[in-house]
């Protein structure tokens, strides 16, 4: 995989006023997070690592190629030899990351309800997950990064300076899934996105390869009554008083 989105992080790195920190954000799909890791990123001048876009991005690939589940290493063989690069939010990317595969653009691609359904099942693939993980841990050595999974706080940056775990209740996730689908021209039903949710939930919660679980030391934040800046202001203000921490523990910047 290629790594300009890594160049684009030192350069998001040296910009930053504040001190280095890797913020850890993970839960269930709809709880928020890609948007508040993304503008969380944007007001700390960190790089954002969405790491659910690679798994889509690799999921993509094995539809292309027509692999199947059965097929693991070839899938992680595939996603390991191609060029994945995240790129920031434009005004054509409706305010997702941009996303590029070999030089090919699949922002939206990667975003269609097919592909939502199958990279539960291709995520849960072991080999393919060490590929990515790696390639994540990659992006975020800078130490100023914002990266939102699943695994994030408890496999891919167990010692990340601070663990965010966002949640919010089947109902509100799966209206929030609606109303993305909607604004992406595809025909959706509420009951229908609530038993994918549910069922996906449990998929990513049950599997044996880091399933979604909330890290000991993560802190849970509902989403449920809480706007967007919200939260946003929310996780600013635990990121300030943790760079705060660190900072009287060193006595220099973290
Ligand atoms: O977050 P998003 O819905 O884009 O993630 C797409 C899929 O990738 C989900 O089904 C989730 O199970 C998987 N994923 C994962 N580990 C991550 C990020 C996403 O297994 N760190």
């Amino acid at each position: 995989m290629g790594d300009k989105s890594a160049k684009s992080g030192e350069s998001q790195t040296e910009a930053t006023q504040f001190g280095a920190l890797q913020i850890a954000i993970d839960g269930p799909a709809g709880a928020g997070k890609s948007t508040v890791a993304r503008r969380l990123a944007e007001s700390l001048g960190y790089l954002y690592i969405d790491t659910g876009a690679m798994y889509r991005t690799a999921t993509w690939l094995a539809r292309k190629h027509n692999l199947s589940l059965s097929q693991a290493d070839e899938i992680a063989q595939l996603a390991a030899g191609s060029d994945i690069v995240l790129k920031p939010a434009d005004e054509t990317s409706e305010g997702r990351i941009r996303v590029f595969v070999n030089g090919e653009e699949v922002t939206m691609a990667i975003r269609t309800r097919e592909i939502t359904e199958w990279a539960s099942p291709v995520s849960a693939l072991a080999p393919l997950r060490t590929v990515l993980v790696k390639k994540q841990q990659q992006l975020a050595s800078s130490g100023a990064a914002v990266l939102d999974g699943r695994d994030i706080g408890t496999v891919v940056l167990p010692n990340a300076g601070l663990k965010i775990f966002l949640t919010a209740s089947p109902d509100v996730r799966a209206r929030r899934c609606l109303i993305d689908l909607e604004r992406q021209g595809e025909k959706a039903n509420f009951d229908e996105l609530l038993k994918a949710i549910n069922e996906r939930d449990h998929r990513d919660s049950t599997r044996d390869v880091s399933p979604l679980t909330k890290a000991d030391d993560a802190i849970e934040v509902s989403t449920d009554n809480l706007s967007i800046d919200q939260v946003v202001d929310k996780l600013m203000s635990l990121v300030k008083s943790r760079l705060q921490q660190s900072t009287s523990k060193s006595g220099s910047p973290a």
